[in-house]
């Protein structure tokens, strides 16, 4: 079933040249970007997207990390695309992902971990409402899809 999620390039991906080596993955995947842009996040954004951790001590920190650098947003879509890339990103915290993940190959921290990727299919509605406007995420198909699925699976 073909879905549509949300990652954001935190700044610990920007900040450490890692922008092009994580769309790369996505793209060898075979999943398709269809959206993407660099944006810089503010704090109600933030306190909204991040609504679930607004009373943790760390929150503060969250807040000056996502805001150091300017972010890049993606709209990623393909077949079962939020657990695929959920998969493809790792645990939260960078030390105890599994290798071969992002945040595993990529990051030693709870906090710095390279990506956010949305955790289901209902959040990735409202995640990628928050950051992208309609006519900013493309509708196409890759013209390649009988090198990607079966027939059952398109
Ligand atoms: P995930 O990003 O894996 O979905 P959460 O929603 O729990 O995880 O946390 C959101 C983000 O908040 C994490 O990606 C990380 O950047 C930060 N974070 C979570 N837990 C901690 C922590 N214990 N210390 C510092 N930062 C944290």
């Amino acid at each position: 079933m073909q879905e549509k999620t949300l990652v954001i390039l935190k700044p610990s991906a920007v900040e450490r040249g890692l922008m092009g080596e994580i769309i790369t993955r996505f793209e060898r995947k075979s999943l398709s970007i269809v959206g993407m842009k660099m944006m810089k996040l503010d704090e109600p954004i933030l306190r909204e997207h991040y609504a679930h951790l607004v009373d943790r001590p760390f929150f503060p920190w969250i807040l000056a990390s996502m805001m150091a650098t300017p972010v890049v947003v993606l709209c990623i879509k393909g077949n079962d695309a939020v657990n695929v890339v959920r998969m493809m990103t790792g645990a939260t915290n960078g030390r105890k992902a599994e290798p071969g993940t992002i945040r595993g190959d990529y990051s030693l921290s709870a906090q710095e971990n390279i990506v956010h990727a949305s955790d289901s299919v209902e959040s990735a509605t409202v995640e990628l409402a928050r950051f992208f406007k309609p006519e900013e995420i493309m509708e196409f198909t890759h013209s390649s899809q009988a090198f990607i699925y079966a027939p059952d699976e398109i």
